[in-house]
C-alpha cells in the first residue's frame, strides 16, 4: 500500500479547518471542500492547499479522504457523491462524530468497492484542534489505522483504538454525554451556590481545586460562561445530537439509561428555548433560565 500523501478533506468549520491546517503544516497535499461558498478559497488563501469545486473534486485523485460534517446525515450524501472519485485503494478517514450504525453501513458499501473506512472521531475542542493535539478515537482495522497514522499524527496527540468501525464514534458519544452532565451538573451548582451567597468565579477555583473538578470547571465556566462569551466553538446542537446518539447506544443494547435520557432532554430544551446557533456553553443561559437569576459576580458572600 502507498503511503497517504494527497488528502481531500471535506468540512472545514470549527473543527475542520485548524485540522486541515495543521495537515498542510505536515507536508500533506491538502485539497478542501465546504458546502459554505467561498469557505475553500478563503481556506487556500490564508493557509494553502487547493480549493476544490466541491466533495467529489476533493476526493479526485486523493489518497485518503477525511470527512469532518456536523452529522452522519451529511456524511451518508458526501460519501455518496464522492464514490464515483474514489480509487480503489482509497482511505476514507470519517472523523465527525456519527452515529455508529450508519458509519458501520457506510464502511461495508465502500468495502464491496476496495476502500476501506476507518473512524476517528475527535475531543479536545478548536484550541486543541489548532495545537494538533487532539485526542483521536479510532474504530477500524488494525491495517487501516496503521496506514492512517501518520496522518492521525499531523492532528492528535494521541490515538486510542476502541474497536472495529463505528467504536471510535460510540466511544465519543459517551465522552459527550460525561462532558455534557459535568457542564449541567456544575452550572447547577453554581447557581444553588450563588443564592447561598457563594461568588461564582469563586466556586469555580474551590471546584478546581477539589474532587468536583471537571473539564468545565477549569476551561469553560470562567472562560466561556462567567465571561459572558459563550463562543468556545462547539454547537449546542452538535451536542444535543452526541446525546442523542449515546441514548440510542444505550437503547439499543438495553441498558437503562435514566441519566442520560435526562441530560439529552435538558440540552434539547436549552436548544428549543435558546434558539439555532448557539455555542454549547450558552446551556447556562438555559440554567440561569429556569433558576430565574443570572451567574455573576456576588456582591454578597457567604456569612454577610
Ligand atoms: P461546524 O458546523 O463548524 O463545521 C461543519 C462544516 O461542514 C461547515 O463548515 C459546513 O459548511 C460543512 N458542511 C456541512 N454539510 C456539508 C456538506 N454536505 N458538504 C460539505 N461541507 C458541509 O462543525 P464543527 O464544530 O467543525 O464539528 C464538526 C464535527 O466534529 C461534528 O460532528 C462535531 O460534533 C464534531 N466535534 C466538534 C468539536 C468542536 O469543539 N467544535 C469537538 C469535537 C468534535
Amino acid at each position: 500500500m502507498t503511503p497517504l500523501r494527497r488528502i481531500g478533506f471535506i468540512g472545514i468549520g470549527n473543527m475542520g479547518w485548524p485540522m486541515a491546517a495543521n495537515l498542510l503544516k505536515a507536508g500533506f497535499e491538502v485539497a478542501v471542500s465546504d458546502a459554505r461558498p467561498g469557505r475553500a478559497e478563503h481556506f487556500r488563501d490564508e493557509i494553502g492547499g487547493r480549493a476544490a469545486r466541491d466533495a467529489a473534486d476533493a476526493a479526485t485523485g486523493g489518497d485518503a479522504v477525511i470527512t469532518m460534517l456536523p452529522t452522519s446525515a451529511e456524511v451518508a450524501a458526501v460519501i455518496g457523491a464522492i464514490k464515483p472519485a474514489l480509487a480503489a485503494g482509497a482511505l476514507v478517514i470519517e472523523m465527525s462524530s456519527g452515529a455508529p450504525g450508519v458509519t458501520r453501513a457506510l464502511a461495508e458499501e465502500l468495502g464491496e468497492s476496495g476502500i476501506a473506512l476507518i473512524d476517528c472521531p475527535v475531543s479536545g475542542g478548536v484550541a486543541r484542534a489548532r495545537s494538533g493535539e487532539l485526542a483521536l478515537l479510532a474504530g477500524g482495522a488494525a491495517a487501516d489505522l496503521a496506514r492512517a497514522a501518520p496522518v492521525l499524527d499531523a492532528m492528535g496527540s494521541s490515538v486510542h483504538h476502541c474497536g472495529g468501525v463505528g467504536a471510535g464514534q460510540a466511544m465519543k458519544a459517551l465522552n459527550n454525554l460525561v462532558s455534557a452532565g459535568g457542564f449541567l451538573i456544575g452550572i447547577e451548582a453554581l447557581l444553588i451556590g450563588q443564592k447561598f451567597g457563594l461568588d461564582p468565579a469563586l466556586m469555580v477555583d474551590v471546584l478546581n481545586a477539589s474532587t468536583g473538578m471537571n473539564n468545565s470547571t477549569e476551561k469553560k465556566f470562567k472562560q466561556f460562561v462567567l465571561s459572558r462569551r459563550f463562543d468556545a466553538g462547539f454547537g449546542l446542537d452538535l451536542m444535543t445530537k452526541d446525546l442523542s446518539i449515546a441514548l440510542e447506544i444505550g437503547r439499543s443494547g438495553a441498558t437503562p439509561t435514566p441519566f442520560a435520557a435526562l441530560c439529552r432532554e435538558l440540552w434539547a430544551a436549552a436548544g428549543a428555548m435558546l434558539g439555532p446557533g448557539q455555542d454549547h456553553t450558552a446551556l447556562a443561559r438555559f440554567s440561569e433560565q429556569i433558576a430565574g437569576m443570572t451567574l455573576g459576580v456576588s456582591k454578597k458572600t457567604a456569612g454577610d
